[in-house]
């Protein structure tokens, strides 16, 4: 196989009975990426790929953006003789010291094979010594050094380098299905992100109120689907057309209710599009107190509108931190661009801020929008985003 990578999983090393579902999932979602032959093979703690892939950058991606793994590493596997692990190392130090050519280095050894003849203190210090005499520019610094190279003796001994960082938790498949509340603001991208890395599958939902609402607004949904798509393991986007219940909210509902309702509107179509794709739960990007209809009283009253949990990630984080994670998944430049939302063009000028969750649900009633609902729910559009 052309390449070989040492992966590090976090989070599922701590998992029991149940460990080898949650390495299935995660072996799956990593070689659902991948798009030439490639396979995985698995030892307490760690996964290795070995894959004819030979774009690197998509190995890369593949690694980065799956769920279940905390760091992972080019590598390679050799003969257990310190003199072919130390050529080996010799690679990649030549490699690593082209990128800091007065650099510091370590070697980090670890001996999972305790009948291997050398202690992992001497194969540092065996291997640390070779890289001295090869490359005389290196210098040694074992408590801040510009760069490591790992050997771990196992069945095999495994010699790598750099550690890339890898998106952390659970591998998405390892929990239910929902479905998420996708607009095209900031929040609700990361509230996937942040769900999808706690194992859960999702579909996502847009409300989409033509011509109210522009193209322009859909696409941009549409990207973000797309640039979250490698994270949640592939996604189905519904758009709903909403229109129509957005007019009859203006034709019938108190103004300062609008919002409120509009939401109840949205978590029941959600209810019925997510059950008939087994999903069990909603997710929404609401942060707690962050507007007039994320209050305690408002989210109560959305809750009590649909039968299915509702999971809101951000509801304790500030607007701050959400950027960042935004930032960080590439979501905020496409989110902050400035296409109306159907939210902002109906909403009143003073929302609820406290509402009364009984008489709110008395108002939904006297809508009579259930049948209109079911349509919308009926008429939504499928778009299937690849990891
Ligand atoms: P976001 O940044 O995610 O748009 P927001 O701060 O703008 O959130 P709201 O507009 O109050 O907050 O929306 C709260 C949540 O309701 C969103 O995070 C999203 O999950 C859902 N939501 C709002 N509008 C839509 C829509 N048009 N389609 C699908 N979900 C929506
Ligand atoms: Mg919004």
């Amino acid at each position: 196989m052309k390449n070989f990578y040492l992966i590090k999983i976090g989070e599922i090393s701590l998992k029991k009975g149940n460990r080898k579902s949650f390495e299935k999932q995660l072996r799956f979602n990593i070689k659902k990426k991948l798009h030439s032959p490639s396979k995985i093979t698995i030892q307490r703690g760690r996964f290795f790929l070995e894959t004819e892939e030979e774009d690197i950058n998509n190995i890369k991606y593949a690694l980065g953006t799956t769920p279940g793994m905390v760091s992972f590493s080019r590598a390679v596997k050799v003969e257990k003789k310190i003199e072919t692990i130390k050529k080996a190392a010799l690679n990649f130090a030549k490699e690593l010291v082209i990128k800091y050519p007065s650099g510091t280095f370590k070697i980090e050894s670890r001996r999972a094979d305790k009948g291997f003849s050398y202690t992992s203190y001497e194969i540092s210090a065996l291997v640390g010594e070779y890289l001295l005499e090869e490359l005389p520019s290196l210098k040694v610094d074992v408590h801040n050094p510009d760069w490591i190279i790992n050997v771990e003796i196992r069945n095999l001994a495994y010699v790598y380098g750099a550690q890339e960082k890898g998106a952390g938790g659970l591998p998405v498949g390892s929990a239910a299905k929902g479905m998420l509340l996708l607009s095209g603001g900031i929040d609700s991208p990361v509230a996937g992100y942040l769900m999808a890395k706690r194992g859960l599958r999702m579909d996502a939902i847009y409300f989409h109120a033509y011509p109210y609402t522009s193209d322009d607004a859909l696409e941009k949904v549409k990207t973000l689907a797309s640039k979250i798509a490698p994270y949640l393991s592939g996604l189905s986007l519904f758009v709903v057309p909403f229109t129509e219940f957005q007019l009859l909210l203006k034709q019938k509902a108190e103004e300062e209710e609008v919002t409120l309702l509009m939401r109840a509107g949205m978590v029941k179509i959600a209810e019925m599009i997510s059950k008939e794709r087994d999903g069990t739960c909603l997710v929404t990007g609401e942060s707690l107190s962050q507007v007039a209809s994320q209050t305690v009283e408002s989210i109560n009253y959305t809750g009590s509108e649909t039968n299915l949990t509702i999971f809101r990630p951000l509801i304790g984080m500030d607007k701050e931190d959400i950027i960042k994670i935004a930032t960080k998944i590439d979501t905020f430049n496409t989110s902050i661009l400035p296409f109306e939302d159907c939210c902002t063009i109906f909403s009143p000028k003073h929302p609820l801020l406290k509402p009364d969750t009984t008489k709110l649900k008395k108002s939904f009633i006297m809508l009579e929008g259930e049948e209109l609902l079911k349509e919308a729910a009926e008429k939504a559009e499928r778009i299937y985003f690849r990891p």
